[in-house]
């Protein structure tokens, strides 16, 4: 049961990998939002191609979905340059990254996903590549050890972070850019699912699209996995065509409630209410009891339910808001007393 379900988990995660390949936008006019991010990295790129120098290097940071790897490959794309992609939990060894840093040729990208699970002896071995384009190789053993420079090309490094507070200084003074990517507005996410079912050649309403982007989380991942659904919906059910009913019925049979949330969001507020009395309660208490990683948690629940202020983050822990009991139709606990007044 236990393989089957981490079978469907690897089935997922494949299914969502190609998702975003095909519906990814490969040029910076493509990308939909983050209007100032677009700006900036326009001008970073200007300045590039007239002075003929590589990017420098560049961190992204926000939550999961949000366009951080889209970003990565689009510059590389507009500068008509090679990627490399890798991810910091791969990375366990500097002989893991000795490859990728030797392969980069000049002004190529090499991205690093999750940067912030660097292991520090990684971290360190890629402090002189990004500062002085060279590393420091260790021959041989004991007395008869020597170091010697290995001179890399002039590569640019990218990296992505959910949790920049968790990256070390030194690594973040060592990124000339930050760029923080917030959630995105439901005009923006309604463009970004009318030209995503375009290029799905499927039919879907302009109301659908808002629909659909109302209830996608402020998160382009999100709402293409919604479109996805609801394009299977409707070729399924209907005639291909996405109308407003059509996603709807779609969005109610997927469990995705009026404010966007699922199962697993509301789970966390149900626990945080049901069993925590609407908290202070620290994450661990919440991951325990609702068996989940940590980092799922405030990765991927948490960041939407802060904005939406559905939870408050307190130095005691995190606490429901009045806005999480009204959506699950919950009585607050003062509202019962105030009834037992009464
Ligand atoms: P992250 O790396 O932050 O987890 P991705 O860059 O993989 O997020 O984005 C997931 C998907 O969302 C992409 O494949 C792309 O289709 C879509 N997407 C993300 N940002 C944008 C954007 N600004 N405009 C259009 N589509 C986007």
């Amino acid at each position: 049961m236990a393989r089957e379900a981490i079978v469907q988990g690897d089935n997922a995660a494949d299914e969502e990998k190609k998702r975003d390949a095909v519906l990814r936008p490969r040029l910076l006019k493509e990308v939909i939002g983050q209007k100032a991010v677009v700006q900036r990295l326009g001008i970073v790129l200007n300045a590039c191609r007239k002075l003929k120098e590589p990017l420098s290097h560049i961190l992204f940071d926000g939550p999961p979905g949000l366009g951080k790897t889209t970003f990565a490959t689009v510059l590389p794309n507009e500068l008509g340059t090679t990627i490399q992609m890798t991810s910091g939990p791969a990375l366990t060894r500097p002989g893991d990254i000795l490859p990728f840093l030797t392969n980069a040729t000049e002004g190529s990208v090499l991205f690093i996903d999750e940067i912030h699970r660097l292991p520090r002896v990684v971290e360190e071995f890629i402090y002189p590549a990004m500062e002085d384009f060279r590393i420091d190789i260790v021959l041989g053993e004991g007395i008869n050890a020597r170091t010697i420079s290995m001179p890399l090309k002039r590569f640019t490094l990218i990296g992505a972070t959910t949790r920049s507070g968790m990256l070390s200084g030194p690594m973040r003074d060592r990124f000339k850019m930050h760029e923080h990517l917030d959630f995105y507005s439901v005009e923006e996410l309604a463009t970004i699912v009318t030209i995503n079912a375009r290029k799905l050649q499927t039919q879907l309403s302009a109301e659908a699209a808002v629909e659909i982007a109302g209830r996608s989380r402020g998160t382009p991942r999100i709402a293409n996995a919604r479109l996805w659904w609801a394009r299977n919906f409707a070729t399924s059910e209907a005639e291909g065509h996405i109308t407003l009913d059509i996603a709807r019925s779609a969005l109610a049979m997927a469990e995705v409630d009026t404010l966007g949330l699922d199962k697993q969001d509301r789970r966390y507020l149900e626990t945080l209410i049901g069993v925590f009395e609407g908290g202070p309660t620290g994450v661990d208490a919440l991951t325990a009891t609702m068996n989940l990683p940590g980092d799922t948690l405030s990765d991927e629940i948490e960041p939407y339910l802060l904005r939406e202020q559905m939870i408050v983050r307190s130095p005691r822990g995190r606490v429901a808001t009045a806005k999480a009991y009204e959506h699950l139709g919950k009585p607050r606990p003062s509202d019962e007393s105030d009834r037992l007044l009464f």
